[in-house]
């Protein structure tokens, strides 16, 4: 960090009150640490609808009726909040607008305006300590930890609203908020009961508290179960992730690590098969007229983030392997010395002006120990390759694990050289590695070479 906004920062605890959340947690002060409201709109309120649950009788119609307004105000977070108010990922006309302010609200998580910045910021600074619901901070924490205990809201990343705020919509919603959530989470649910089919406490206990609890239970499961269960098929840099259980608790917002990537598409699961009510949702507003503009990235890029993760995971994978010293790395021997050595005793064999100690190898060489021995201390690149027999690309691979030198001057070493100029671009892996493909190995000479004596 730079010194000059160190010095002209005002250092907190002379002149300004610290927020309570940049203070650490004690005894004697959790009360104040603890974001009382919401504890009562997440957790007091559904611990009494259990209570009243246990002497209210649920009736069919009311249980249906509860699972239908859960999906409407699951989606108005999921299809209103989240892909059209945070992302944009498609227009809504006036009255569809409308419709997810009002069953939005009924979800009790917030205005509109809210959770979409809250998201944005999310979205712009994952995981990082301006992300206002980061895993990094725990999966209790993502889940629903941060609402339950006071944030200092200078902490959260800064994003752009601006296209909100002129959404009369959004600022209706934002300004009303408690009188919409009363309205949609308790009293719509109980009248609708209420007055279909005289069940007003059951709508009230239901399809009201008991509902609220599940949707927003779910819903918080985008923000803990989302960046923490499943794969990661486009970008392992940060957490979120991919998972058909996480799809089916969310009404598909579980192709997460997607979603991260590519954030404007209208859909989270690109597969047909795969669960994204949300996205079918979208689809058929279309279809109705409500709903228009729905982005949706070029299945080409979408490959092009898939093929690079899989890259990035074979390289991992490449980097766990011994491939031999590098050639460049190799000691420089002269012939005269490589000859000396092998009659010596140790099981030097020179292939392409590469020498491999194969001493503790000969008595494994599937083509017996004569075969392997016959090469000690001459230039076997011929026999290697088709001379004699022509080895595998595993064997090739084998045997780069057991080079040792290379031969100054060597006539195969001028292969070597003229080969590697010829690709002098190696393709290196992102550690720098170089990447050994089939048939690439240093020994390995293009053409089988016949020789005379293998006649
Ligand atoms: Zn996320
Ligand atoms: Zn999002």
């Amino acid at each position: 960090m730079s010194t000059k906004p160190e010095s002209s920062r005002p250092r907190a605890p002379d002149t300004k009150k610290v927020h309570i959340a940049d203070t650490p947690l004690t005894k004697h002060n959790w009360h104040k640490h603890v974001n009382w409201l919401n504890v009562t709109f997440i957790i007091g309120i559904p611990l009494y609808g259990c209570l009243q649950a246990l002497w209210v009788p649920l009736q069919l119609k009311t249980a249906v009726w509860a699972v239908i307004y859960y999906f409407f105000t699951g989606l108005g977070i999921t299809a209103g909040y989240h892909r059209l108010w945070a992302h944009c990922s498609y227009s809504a006309t006036m009255p569809l607008r409308i419709w997810f302010a009002l069953v939005g609200g009924g979800a009790v998580e917030g205005s509109a305006r809210w959770w979409a910045r809250g998201h944005r910021a999310h979205h712009r600074y994952t995981d990082t300590e301006k992300d206002p619901y980061s895993v990094r901070k725990g999966l209790l924490y993502s889940h629903l930890g941060w609402m339950v205990m006071k944030q200092n809201p200078k902490r959260i990343g800064r994003t752009d609203i601006s296209d909100l705020n002129e959404d009369p919509v959004v600022v209706w919603q934002h300004r009303h908020y408690i009188k919409v959530v009363i309205a949609m989470g308790l009293i719509v649910p109980m009248c609708v009961a209420g007055l279909g089919w005289g069940d007003w406490w059951g709508g009230f206990v239901y399809a009201g508290i008991l509902r609220i609890f599940f949707v927003q239970q779910a819903t918080f499961c985008v923000n803990s179960l989302a960046h923490w269960l499943g794969d990661q098929p486009f970008d392992d840099r940060n957490s979120p992730r991919d998972h058909v259980i996480t799809a089916l608790v969310t009404l598909g917002e579980g192709y997460h690590n997607f979603h991260h990537e590519f954030p404007s598409d209208y859909r989270n699961a690109i597969e047909w098969h795969q669960y994204d009510p949300t996205k079918w949702t979208i689809w058929t507003l279309k279809q109705l007229g409500l709903a228009y503009d729905l982005k949706q990235f070029r299945s080409n890029e979408i490959e092009k983030g898939r093929v690079q993760q899989l890259q990035k995971k074979i390289d991992q994978k490449r980097a766990k392997l011994d491939w031999g010293v590098p050639l460049d790395q190799l000691p420089v021997m002269e012939w005269d010395d490589y000859v000396e050595q092998a009659k010596n005793g140790r099981g030097l064999i020179a292939v392409a002006g590469v020498v491999h100690d194969v001493t503790d190898f000969i008595k494994d060489h599937p083509g017996g120990k004569a075969m392997i021995s016959s090469g000690i201390g001459k230039d076997a690149t011929a026999m290697f390759n088709g001379g004699i027999y022509y080895h595998s690309n595993a064997a090739h691979n084998l045997l780069s694990t057991m080079r040792v030198s290379v031969i100054r001057g060597g006539c195969e070493v001028e292969i070597w050289k003229r080969a590697q100029k010829e690709n002098s671009e190696y393709v290196r892996d992102e550690t720098g590695q170089r990447i050994i493909r089939a048939g690439q190995q240093p020994t390995k000479i293009p053409e089988p070479i016949p020789t005379a004596d293998a006649a």
